[in-house]
C-alpha cells in the first residue's frame, strides 16, 4: 500500500515521485524496463558517454536546469566553433549560422516562411490548442499540406522536413500543423527550438543525461521497482486504486501514468477509461529517430576549423554534432540518422551508411574510427519510439482535451502532458511537478 504508485521512471514519473516524496507521502515507482531514464539512455562509445536519447538543454528550459544543478550533474556547451557544413544538392559547403548558406532567393524564403510559422504558433494557446479561432483549420492540415499552401519552395520544405525528423522522428506529411505550431510555442519559437547557442542545443551533459534519472532513482532508493510493466490498473467505487504487474499487485491512493501516451494503451483500465482517453492514445504515436555515434583519435574536423555541426539533405545521416569530452579526444560525432531507411538495415550495413554519410560531411578520416555504435528507438522491445509523439492532423481538435484530465484518481504526466517544452528533458520534469501538485491538492481535499 502506497499513497500513490507512479507509472513510468522516466524523468516525468520520477519528478513526481521526489516531489511527492518531499511533501509528505509514500510513493513507489513501477517501471517496465530493467533501467530508469526512459528516453534518456546512456551508453558509450569509445569508453566515452554519449545519450542514445536526450542530449541537449538550453536557456528558459529552467526546470530540467535546475533538477540537474540540485542533483550535482554539470552541463558543458555544445561544442560550436568554426563553420559549420551542409550537404546540397549534391555539394558541401560551410556557413556558420543556424541557417545554412543557401542562394538569396531560398533565404528569402525560408525567412519568409519561419515568419509565418512563427506568427500562426503565437495565435494558437499552448494550454488548450483546440480552442484557437484557426485550430481546425491548422488541425485539418498536415506541416506538409501548409508548407505547399502558402507556396514554400523546395529548398525551405527539405528544411523544414529535416526539422520535422529530428523534432518529432517523422515526416512533415505525418504532423497536424495544429500540433506543430502548438509544439513550437511551447518551445519559445523556432529560434529557441533550433539554434545552438542561445537555443536547445546549447549545452549537454558530460556524464550523460541519464546520470540526473540515476541520482533521482537513487535518492528514492528501494521506492522504485525495475523490470516490472504495469499490467492493469483497477478503480472500484471506494477509491483505492490497484496497480498490477506480472508478479505483483500494489494498492494506492492515487495513480500518476507518466509514460507517452502510446504506451497508455498496453495497460488494461478496470472499469475502462471513458471511450475518449483509447481514442486519444490511438491517435497520438509516437514518431522514430536513430542515432549514430563514430569516435576517433582526436576530434580532427576542430583542427580544420569545423564545428562538427552540419546539415544534410541526403540521409540517412542528416545532422550532426560533435560530442567530444575535450580538444584531446576522443573525438565523438553524433549523427541522427532517419529512421525510415537507416532502422532495418543489418547492423554491418548500418555503420557502413552512417560512415559514409560523416565521410561525406568531414572527409576519408571520418572513416577509419576508433568505435562506432547506433541505437533505433523504434526497434526497442519496450515502450518503443521517440523522441516525442508526432500527433497527426485531426487529432487535437478531437482527442486534446483529454490528454491530461484525470478520471477518479488516476492523474497523466510525461512529457506529452507540458505546456512549456514539451516533447523535451525540460516538458517532462514540468509535467511531472505539475501531476505531483495534482494529486497533493487531491490528496489534502480528501483528508
Ligand atoms: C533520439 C532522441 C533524442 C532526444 N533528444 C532530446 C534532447 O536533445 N533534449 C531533450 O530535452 N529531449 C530529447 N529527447 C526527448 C526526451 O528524451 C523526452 O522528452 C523525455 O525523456 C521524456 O520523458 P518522460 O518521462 O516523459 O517519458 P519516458 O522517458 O518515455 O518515460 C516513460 C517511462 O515509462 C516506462 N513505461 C512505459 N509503459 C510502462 C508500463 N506499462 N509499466 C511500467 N513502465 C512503463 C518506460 O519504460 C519509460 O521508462 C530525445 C528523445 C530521443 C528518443
Amino acid at each position: 500500500m502506497a499513497d500513490v504508485v507512479v507509472v513510468g521512471a522516466g524523468f516525468a514519473g520520477l519528478s513526481a515521485a521526489r516531489e511527492l516524496t518531499r511533501l509528505g507521502h509514500d510513493v513507489l515507482v513501477i517501471e517496465g524496463r530493467d533501467r530508469v531514464g526512459g528516453r534518456s539512455y546512456t551508453g558509450t562509445v569509445a569508453g566515452v558517454p554519449v545519450d542514445f536519447g536526450a542530449t541537449f538543454v538550453g536557456p528558459t528550459q529552467d526546470a530540467v536546469l535546475a533538477l540537474a544543478a540540485e542533483l550535482g550533474v554539470d552541463s558543458t556547451p555544445t561544442y560550436g566553433r568554426g563553420k559549420n557544413l551542409i550537404r546540397w544538392r549534391g555539394r558541401v559547403r560551410s556557413y556558420r549560422s543556424t541557417i545554412p548558406r543557401l542562394s538569396i532567393i531560398e533565404l528569402l524564403d525560408v525567412s519568409r516562411i519561419q515568419w509565418r510559422f512563427d506568427r500562426l504558433s503565437r495565435r494558437v494557446p499552448v494550454d488548450q490548442p483546440w480552442t484557437s479561432p484557426i485550430a481546425d483549420d491548422l488541425d485539418a492540415i498536415s506541416l506538409d499540406g501548409w508548407l505547399r499552401s502558402v507556396h514554400a519552395g523546395a529548398s525551405t520544405r527539405d528544411l523544414m522536413a529535416i526539422m520535422a525528423r529530428v523534432t518529432w522522428g517523422a515526416e512533415p506529411d505525418a504532423v497536424s500543423m495544429l500540433h506543430a505550431v502548438r509544439y513550437v510555442n511551447a518551445a519559445g519559437g523556432l529560434n529557441r527550438m533550433l539554434d545552438v547557442q542561445g537555443g536547445a542545443q546549447q549545452d549537454r551533459f558530460l556524464a550523460g543525461t541519464q546520470e540526473i534519472a540515476v541520482r533521482m532513482a537513487a535518492e528514492l532508493g528501494d521506492q522504485v521497482v525495475l523490470g516490472s510493466p504495469v499490467r492493469h490498473i483497477s478503480r472500484p467505487p471506494d477509491r483505492t486504486l490497484t496497480v498490477s504487474t506480472a508478479g505483483a499487485t500494489h494498492t494506492a491512493a492515487a495513480v500518476i501514468v507518466a509514460v507517452p501516451p502510446e504506451h497508455r494503451e498496453a495497460i488494461e483500465f478496470d472499469p475502462p477509461l471513458p471511450a475518449e482517453y483509447g481514442e486519444l492514445n490511438r491517435h497520438w504515436p509516437q514518431g522514430h529517430l536513430s542515432k549514430a555515434y563514430a569516435a576517433y583519435e582526436t576530434p580532427f574536423w576542430r583542427a580544420d576549423g569545423y564545428s562538427g555541426e552540419a546539415l544534410s539533405d541526403e540521409g540517412p545521416v542528416f545532422i550532426t554534432f560533435d560530442c567530444s569530452p575535450g580538444d584531446g579526444g576522443p573525438g565523438v560525432l553524433l549523427g541522427f540518422t532517419d529512421a525510415r531507411t537507416f532502422d532495418p538495415l543489418p547492423a554491418a550495413r548500418r555503420r557502413e551508411v552512417a560512415l559514409n554519410g560523416f565521410t561525406a560531411l568531414f572527409g576519408p578520416a571520418a572513416a577509419r574510427p576508433l568505435d562506432y555504435v547506433d541505437h533505433r528507438w523504434g526497434a526497442e522491445t519496450f515502450a518503443p519510439g521517440g523522441p516525442t509523439a508526432a500527433v497527426p492532423p485531426g487529432a487535437w481538435t478531437a482527442h486534446g482535451r483529454w490528454l491530461r484530465a484525470p478520471v477518479d484518481g488516476i492523474f497523466w504526466a510525461g512529457t506529452e502532458t507540458a505546456d512549456r517544452w514539451t516533447g523535451f528533458l525540460d516538458g517532462a520534469v514540468r509535467s511531472g511537478l505539475r501531476a505531483a501538485e495534482q494529486v497533493h491538492q487531491e490528496l489534502s481535499r480528501r483528508a
